[in-house]
């Protein structure tokens, strides 16, 4: 059975053999559908919950 993995920004599922897995030097795990998603939460830090494309729109 494939894991079906969730996006640590947007939220939306990862195809199995796509995305990109990101560790953290204190051992977090993020993984990330696309380099768009990667980028906005490491380079951006912006916060998913602002960002229209995401799930998290509109969250508290
Ligand atoms: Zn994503």
């Amino acid at each position: 059975m494939v894991k079906i993995l969730k996006c640590s920004y947007c939220g939306k599922d990862i195809n199995p053999g796509t995305g990109m897995t990101f560790v953290k030097a204190n051992g977090e795990i993020f993984q990330f559908c696309t380099k768009k998603c990667r980028k906005m939460k490491l380079q951006f830090k912006k916060p998913a919950r602002k960002v229209r494309w995401t799930q998290y729109y509109g969250q508290k």
